[in-house]
Formats: structure tokens, C-alpha cells, sequence
């Protein structure tokens, strides 16, 4: 008899909400603050390996739209260069 399988992304979601660290398979889910300001978009750089994070263009392959607000990045997101947390990063004017 063959056991249906969660597809593994699924597993490692059901593991990080159990331990309440939330994962972006939800985060892509997450409804953006409709009365957030409107002020203009900001670069945001990684200070551990120089990733550079533009808020008008978001990071679609990690779960972030385009045009999320630093402020709206979940605090649990990572580098997806290095896995920086967001604290390891500074707003850059370029
Ligand atoms: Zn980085």
C-alpha cells in the first residue's frame, strides 16, 4: 500500500509553523498593509555580502512581490545570498 506524501516543501512548512517560525509558502500568502504610505521606494543593501534588496522590484523567486515595503519584508525572511537576517541589512541611496 502507497502512503500519499506531502510534497516536501509542505513538510518543511508544517515543520517551521510548528515551531513558529513561519515560512515564506505562507509569507506568499501575506496580504500587504493597504494603508502603508506611499513614500518613495527604497534600496536596502546586505551588509554580510552586498545583496542588494529594491523595493519597487521586490524578490519574486524568494516570496517578496514587487513594491513590498522594506518595512513589509517579513522579520523571518533571510538573505537569499548569505541568509542575513533583516537587522544585517542598510538602507542605501543609489
Ligand atoms: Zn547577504
Amino acid at each position: 500500500m502507497v502512503q500519499t506524501q506531502l510534497p516536501v516543501y509542505d513538510k518543511l512548512a508544517l515543520t517551521r509553523a510548528k515551531a513558529g517560525v513561519g515560512c515564506r509558502y505562507n509569507e506568499s500568502h501575506f496580504k500587504t498593509n493597504p494603508t502603508a504610505d506611499m513614500t518613495e521606494p527604497k534600496t536596502w543593501m546586505c551588509l554580510i555580502c552586498g545583496w542588494i534588496y529594491d523595493e519597487s522590484a521586490g524578490a519574486p523567486d524568494d516570496g517578496i512581490a514587487a513594491g513590498t515595503p522594506w518595512a513589509q519584508v517579513p522579520m523571518n525572511w533571510v538573505c537569499p545570498e548569505c541568509k542575513a537576517r533583516k537587522e544585517d541589512f542598510e538602507m542605501v541611496q543609489i
